[in-house]
């Protein structure tokens, strides 16, 4: 009790333990934050969330052997309240939504396919009446490549409708991670159009097979049975 008195008439402050909390200031939070913030003056701007403070902390916090998470994530209202963190209705919902987003993410990523392709009728143009007979439309189809390597591209007709004329077969690929155009004809013979309006399927080969699926709608003379 004595040392006591002494203390506090040497010093002249009044040290009131339950109002001081337990850091001790040694600065160990201070020194190993990367952006030179003190922690203790509250959440800052320039915090990277990088939690070495927490650690630096706990470290000297176990050498005193004192409590750890002096420094922690926490709510205003947990710390004044002494509450712990509760997995509130609230915390469900969003972590469901969360955890719903997360999955959809995913699922695109996954069934993301290498190549995006939209096909076009040539503007300004219907159909063209060849010497032979056939009908031929011209298409152009822009592709994107989102892989790093060069796709060289074979464009095929699925339903056995008609063949495929690709104006310069050079520039039937695609550079990795780039745009790129090619423009063909698709001709089919009169007498296989039952309508003005015909849907062809067309496939994207690469090398190794096919790679994507493609919807034409192919434009002739009206027919009359
Ligand atoms: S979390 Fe990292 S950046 Fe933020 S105060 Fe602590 S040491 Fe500094």
């Amino acid at each position: 009790m004595a040392e006591q008195a002494d203390y506090i008439i040497n010093t002249g402050v009044d040290v009131d333990e339950d109002r001081t909390g337990d850091c001790i200031d040694c600065f160990a939070c201070v020194r190993v934050c990367p952006t030179g913030i003190d922690i203790r003056n509250g959440t800052q701007l320039e915090c990277v969330n990088c939690t070495a403070c927490m650690d630096a902390c706990d470290a000297i916090m176990i050498s005193i052997g004192k409590p750890t998470g002096l420094i922690r994530y926490a709510s205003e209202n947990s710390i004044r309240e002494g509450k712990k963190l509760k997995f509130s209705g609230r915390i469900k919902a969003y972590s469901a939504i969360l955890l719903l987003l997360i999955s959809f993410l995913v699922f695109l990523l996954v069934s993301r396919t290498d190549v995006d392709a939209v096909l076009m009728r040539t503007t300004g143009m219907t159909y063209t009446s060849l010497p032979d007979g056939r009908i031929s439309n011209l298409y152009s189809l822009k592709l994107i490549n989102k892989t790093h390597n060069d796709i060289p591209l074979t464009i095929k007709v699925e339903n056995g409708m008609g063949e495929i004329q690709v104006i310069n077969p050079a520039n039937a690929f695609v550079k990795s991670e780039e745009y790129s155009t090619i423009q063909f004809f698709i001709i089919i013979n009169r007498n296989e159009l039952h309508n003005w309006k015909t849907e062809v399927e067309l496939g994207l080969y690469d090398k190794k097979g096919k790679i994507k699926s493609v919807h034409a709608t192919f434009i002739g003379p009206e027919v009359y049975d």
